[in-house]
């Protein structure tokens, strides 16, 4: 019968957080992951031949504990990105684009110009109604978050007035670009709040692209560790459910039938991923109510090879009212093994959840050309990959339900970046709970 110290189920950042930092405690840890790949949201694979990822990421310069963790493991995060100073806003139906510097320390230059400059789509009076709206979406965050999850983004943009081509060039490329979501969908708690953590620390406002697969450059260094600690990694191990003795969970079991025991259990998967799990044992069970009641939602990328790189700089670049919501070339970056490589989020997601994936290829193609990109000369081949039920629903109302890493059920931890931690869904958030769950392991 095998038995651990702790099982933690799934290995994205936040399974991989929680198997570190208990393995340097000297705890006997099993990760358990469902897919082929470790990494969760992080990762990358081949598929059917061509590599791909779980979507473009970019590092946010005022990540705190994820470079901390990486540190632990020997990753500088300065070696393992490429740092962009800038972003770039491409308008519909034209070949224009708007650039925003968004470091004020590291390109203070380009953050001057877009403050000033970019003044063919954006007029002094257009710049003048977003001061009220930035600056009373930070005041009400400190104040109060709560009222803040009461509205979206455009009602709150719309509150502070301001104007059509302030809201169609900064607020929607941020909004959709950011979390795929139109204003009109998004929380604005979730939408100042996940600037909040950069105000303080604004002099590392920057972002990076990774210079590599997430597996590769992320999850694997952490996994090394882990097993380093005489931690064991599985892949290929759906858990389906848990051991409960007496309300104690006990261990885990598997799709295949057999059963693994440990002292705790780290339930650190996606949402979709814990409601699967925890619906048998604990669907009616109070202290799960705001867990089975927090929506999902999905998020949807497509990414592309070409015989040359579409886009002349490898930069972020936000597509506001097309299907585009962000995109990179990565050519020079992150896949440097093909000479073009363009990488698409795409908004709203559930439009294209269940779209033929040739359709959703036409689909951006046609958006691309209004952006004034060429999308189909020179493709050399593409794959969509989905995330239906990674994300939890950052659509107003619903931050309240997120739930602690802390259950009252003995032995049972949970993590991910849905249980509650400040950095909503993002790796650092994902981090921090794992960074949590492990606390309370070694408390227990
Ligand atoms: C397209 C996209 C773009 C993003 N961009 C950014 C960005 O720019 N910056 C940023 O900070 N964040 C970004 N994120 C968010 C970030 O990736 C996530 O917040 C973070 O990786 C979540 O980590 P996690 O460990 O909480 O969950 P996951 O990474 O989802 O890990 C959960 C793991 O559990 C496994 N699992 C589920 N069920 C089971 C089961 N029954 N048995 C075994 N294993 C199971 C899953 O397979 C998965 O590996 C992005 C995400 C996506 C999808």
């Amino acid at each position: 019968m095998e038995k651990f110290d702790v099982i933690i189920v799934g290995s994205g950042l936040a399974g991989l957080t929680t198997a570190l930092e208990l393995s340097e405690d000297g705890k006997t840890v099993a990760v358990l992951e469902k897919h082929k790949v470790i990494g969760g949201r992080t990762s990358s694979w081949d598929e059917d031949g061509m590599i791909v990822e779980s979507g473009f990421h970019r590092h946010i310069g005022y990540y705190e504990e994820l470079p901390k963790i990486l540190k632990k493991v020997g990753v500088e995060v300065d070696d393992i990105v490429q740092w962009e100073e800038q972003i770039d806003v491409r308008i519909k139906g034209s070949k224009n684009k708007a650039s925003f510097g968004i470091s004020p320390v590291f390109g203070p230059i380009d953050t001057i110009k877009g403050i000033i400059g970019n003044n063919d789509i954006l007029s002094p009076k257009d710049k003048f109604s977003l001061i009220a709206f930035f600056t009373n979406g930070f005041l009400e965050i400190v104040k109060n978050p709560e009222k803040l999850d009461k509205y979206n983004v455009r009602e709150f943009a719309e509150k502070y007035e301001v104007s059509e081509n302030a809201l169609h060039y900064v607020v929607i490329p941020l909004s959709a670009g950011i979390f795929f979501l139109p204003p009109e969908r998004y929380s604005a708690k979730v939408f100042f709040g996940l600037f909040l953590p950069g105000i303080p620390r604004f002099y590392k406002l920057r972002i990076g692209a990774y210079l590599g697969g997430m597996t590769e450059v992320l999850a694997k260094p952490l996994a090394k560790h882990i097993v380093k600690n005489n931690g064991i990694i599985k892949t290929d191990i759906n858990v389906k459910g848990l051991i409960l003795d007496e309300d104690m969970v006990k261990g885990v079991k598997l799709e295949d039938g057999s059963e693994i025991f440990a002292k705790h259990v780290v339930v650190a998967t996606n949402l979709g991923g814990a409601k699967e799990i925890l619906r048998g044992h604990f669907l009616n069970h109070p202290s799960f109510e705001n867990l089975f009641a927090l929506p999902t939602m999905p998020a949807v990328t497509i990414q592309m090879e070409f015989e040359k790189p579409i886009l002349p700089v490898d930069r972020t670049t936000f597509g506001p009212l097309t299907s585009l919501a962000s995109f990179a070339e990565q050519s020079r970056s992150t896949f440097t093994h093909v000479p073009g490589r363009l990488s698409v989020i795409l908004t709203p997601p559930e439009k294209f959840l269940d779209m033929n994936h040739d359709e959703i290829l036409k689909h951006v193609q046609k958006d691309g050309r209004e952006l004034g990109l060429d999308l189909e000369s020179g493709l050399m081949n593409y794959r969509v990959v989905s995330h239906p039920e990674d994300f939890h629903s950052l659509e107003p109302g619903n931050d309240h339900l997120r739930p602690d890493q802390k259950t009252p059920i003995e032995g049972l931890v949970l993590a991910g970046d849905y249980t509650r931690q400040p950095y909503f869904a993002t790796m650092e958030g994902a981090v921090r709970s794992g960074l949590y769950a492990a606390k309370i392991v070694l408390e227990e």
